[in-house]
């Protein structure tokens, strides 16, 4: 997709299974099920959805999928792909590990931080972009390195230690303009330092809008994940930030879904808003 000076395109993560259940929080199964059918262990597919943005004189990705550090036993409970899915689709793109500038990194969760790191040949846990600076929001960066026992599973450090030993991470606050046609949005909910990611160019606009909205299932505030650290917080920006999208003309791109990777948003009376424009791609 070409958003002015941006040339945006999909790259997958890697797609994986999760239960139904974590995938739609408080909402139950008699209505997900008909959207989402379910497998037979109840869990739905989601992808790892990321975005690779070049604008002539830089690449940036924003979120790097789950990457390739996995024993049998989660490859199997996950039903992971094999192989690094971010390198993968960036090389059908044409592009190398190192011909990366930027890493965004939404949030710290495995699905997205995961594929920041990778062993190299001597088993040493490195950046795997290895010229790339990375950017992701203080408040999460010290959440996730807290070591707190409430939050240690949703942050394995083998994603991110790598990242403090090389020094190449960039922590930033609230709403920053990372480089000129795009913002972070800090948004909270999913987890406290979450943000959206913002493009725009030549009065066009694209919404990378993370876990507040998963996929393009989730629009209604109270479709969320069980994920969610703070769900009240979520129920409150999203609706607030698909206003945004749906009354700027955006495009709206979801981390999550498998099948609709960005669309456009119409306000609807009934539903809140509707999705129109489905595309697969960007
Ligand atoms: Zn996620």
């Amino acid at each position: 997709m070409n958003l002015g000076n941006w040339q945006l395109d999909s790259v997958s993560g890697g797609a994986f299974s999760i239960d139904g259940g974590v995938a739609f929080g408080i909402v139950p199964r008699t209505l997900w099920g008909k959207l989402m059918p379910p497998d037979e262990n109840n869990r739905v597919r989601l992808g790892a959805n990321c975005v690779l943005a070049r604008d002539g004189r830089q690449a940036i990705l924003i979120d790097t999928g789950y990457g390739d550090k996995y024993s049998a036993l989660d490859r199997n409970f996950w039903s992971l792909e094999t192989g690094s899915p971010v390198l993968e689709g960036l090389a059908r793109l044409g592009v190398d590990a190192a011909d990366v500038d930027l890493v965004v990194l939404s949030h710290l969760h495995w699905d997205h931080a995961g594929g920041a790191t990778q062993l190299d040949a001597q088993g040493r846990l490195v950046p795997t972009f290895p010229r790339a600076r990375y950017v992701t929001g203080r408040i999460e960066w010290q959440d996730a390195l807290s070591q707190a026992p409430e939050l240690l599973t949703a942050y394995p450090l083998q994603n991110l230690q790598p990242l403090a030993e090389a020094n190449v991470i960039e922590l930033i606050e609230g709403n920053t303009e990372i480089v000129p046609g795009l913002t972070a949005v800090h948004t909270g909910g999913h987890t406290r330092g979450h943000m959206a990611l913002k493009f725009e160019s030549a009065g066009q606009q694209a919404m990378f809008i993370g876990d507040v909205c998963a996929t393009s299932l989730h629009l209604h505030r109270m479709w969320n994940l069980s994920y969610d650290t703070y769900p009240l917080v979520t129920r409150r920006i999203k609706p607030r930030l698909l206003g945004e999208v749906a009354d700027a003309g955006a495009w709206i791109i979801w981390p999550h879904d498998t099948r609709t990777v960005c669309a456009r948003l119409e306000r609807h009376p009934q539903r809140g808003f509707e999705v129109v424009d489905r595309r697969a791609q960007l």
